[in-house]
C-alpha cells in the first residue's frame, strides 16, 4: 500500500481530491515502476487537482504532470532498479497517472536519466516549468539572441522565475514582467535588471509597430500581453510563446513579422523528443545556479495540494512548489 493524491468524480458531477492508501495492483500497466520522491506543481496540476479543464481522461485520477524518483522495477533494458529518473510530460497527471503518489508505473521512452549533478529535489524545483524555460532559452539561443534587454513575462511563475535565472546566468540583461509589485526583490535576486509592471504591456493597442526595445522575449502569458510585446521586438528578434496564463487568443498583426522579421517560436515540452530532453536536463544540472534555485522553492506535502491547485490557477503562487511526496 502507498499514499496518492486521488481525484474523484462526486456523483453530482464535481471533483474531490484527497489522500487515499491504494494498493500497488492499481498503478497502470507500463515498463517501469518508480518510487517517486518529489514531484511539484505547475498550472496544469491546479486544472487536473480541480475541475480537469479537459484534461483528464478518466476518474479516479492521480495527476502529477512531472515527478523524480528510483527505479523500483524495470522490465526494459535501459534502466534497473536504483536508476534515478524525471519525467515531464506525454500526458502522464493527465491521461494517465502521474507523480502525486509514493509510486509510480509508466512507460521506459517517457523517463530521463536524471543528469550528474542534480538530485530528485533539484530536478522538481526545476520541474516541467522550469525545464520548458530552458527550452525555451535553447529556442531563443539556436535563432541568435540580439544585444539588449531580454524579455520575460509571468516572470514570478514557474516558467519565468526559472527563465529569468538561467538568461542571467548566460549574460543577458533581464527585463521581467510582473503583476506582483511585492516580488520586485525576488527578481532582482534572481538576475533581472529591469522590472516591468503587468498593466505596463497588458494594454492593445492599434499601433502594430513600437519602439525596438527587446532582444529577445520567453513569453509565459500570452494574449494581449505576447501581442503587444510582438510590436516591440529589436529587428530579426525571437519571442518563445510558451503559456497561457493571460490567455489564449492572440490579437496580433502580422506586421511585425513582415517589416522587422520577428520570429515566434512555439514552445511544447510534453511530446518533446528525447535527445533534446536530454541536452535540456544536462544543460540546467550544468548552468542553473542551485542558489537561485533554493530561493524559488516552496516546500509542500500531498495533502497541501488541493489548495495549492486553487492558488496557482488565480495566479498566487511565486516560484516552484516542491512536493515531499514521501
Ligand atoms: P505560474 O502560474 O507559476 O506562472 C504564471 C505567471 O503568469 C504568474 O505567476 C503571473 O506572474 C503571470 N500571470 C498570471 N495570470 C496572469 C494574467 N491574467 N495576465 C498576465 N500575467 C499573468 O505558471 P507556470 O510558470 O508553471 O506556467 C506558465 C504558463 O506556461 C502556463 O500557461 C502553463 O500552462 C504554460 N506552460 C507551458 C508549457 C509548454 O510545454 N508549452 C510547459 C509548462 C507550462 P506575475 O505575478 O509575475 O505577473
Amino acid at each position: 500500500m502507498f499514499d496518492a493524491l486521488i481525484v474523484e468524480k462526486t456523483a453530482e458531477g464535481e471533483t474531490r481530491a484527497g489522500v487515499q492508501q491504494i494498493d500497488l495492483d492499481r498503478l497502470p500497466d507500463g515498463e517501469v515502476t518508480v518510487a517517486v520522491e518529489y514531484s511539484t506543481l505547475n498550472y496544469k496540476d491546479g486544472l487536473c487537482l480541480g475541475s480537469g479543464g479537459g484534461l483528464v481522461r478518466s476518474y479516479p485520477h492521480i495527476p502529477g504532470i512531472d515527478f523524480a524518483g528510483t527505479v523500483e522495477a524495470s522490465e526494459d533494458d535501459r534502466y534497473a532498479p536504483g536508476d534515478k529518473v524525471v519525467l515531464t510530460g506525454w500526458r502522464v497527471g493527465e491521461a494517465h497517472w502521474g507523480g502525486y503518489a509514493q509510486k509510480a508505473r509508466v512507460r521506459a521512452d517517457w523517463l530521463v536519466p536524471l543528469p550528474d549533478g542534480l538530485d530528485t529535489r533539484q530536478a522538481m524545483a526545476v520541474g516541467t516549468a522550469g525545464f520548458t524555460a530552458m527550452l525555451a532559452v535553447m529556442a531563443l539561443e539556436d535563432h541568435g539572441i540580439k544585444a539588449g534587454p531580454v524579455l520575460v513575462t509571468g516572470a514570478s511563475g514557474g516558467v519565468g522565475s526559472v527563465a529569468t535565472a538561467l538568461l542571467a546566468q548566460f549574460g543577458h540583461e533581464v527585463a521581467a514582467v510582473t503583476g506582483r509589485p511585492e516580488a520586485a526583490e525576488y527578481l532582482r535576486e534572481l538576475g533581472a535588471t529591469q522590472i516591468v509592471p503587468r498593466a505596463d504591456l497588458s494594454e492593445t493597442t492599434k499601433r502594430p509597430l513600437e519602439g525596438e526595445t527587446w532582444a529577445g522575449c520567453i513569453d509565459a502569458v500570452g494574449g494581449a500581453m505576447l501581442a503587444r510585446v510582438l510590436g516591440q521586438m529589436k529587428y530579426g528578434a525571437s519571442v518563445a510563446a510558451v503559456g497561457l496564463a493571460g490567455g489564449a487568443a492572440l490579437p496580433a498583426s502580422v506586421i511585425p513579422f513582415l517589416l522587422r522579421g520577428v520570429n515566434l517560436l512555439g514552445i511544447d515540452s510534453v511530446m518533446q523528443p528525447y535527445d533534446n530532453r536530454v541536452r535540456a536536463w544536462e544543460r540546467i544540472a550544468k548552468d542553473l545556479p542551485m542558489e537561485k534555485l533554493e530561493a524559488m522553492v516552496q516546500p509542500a506535502t500531498l495533502a497541501d495540494l488541493p489548495k495549492l491547485g486553487r492558488e496557482i490557477l488565480e495566479g498566487r503562487v511565486q516560484g516552484r512548489v516542491v512536493v515531499d511526496v514521501q
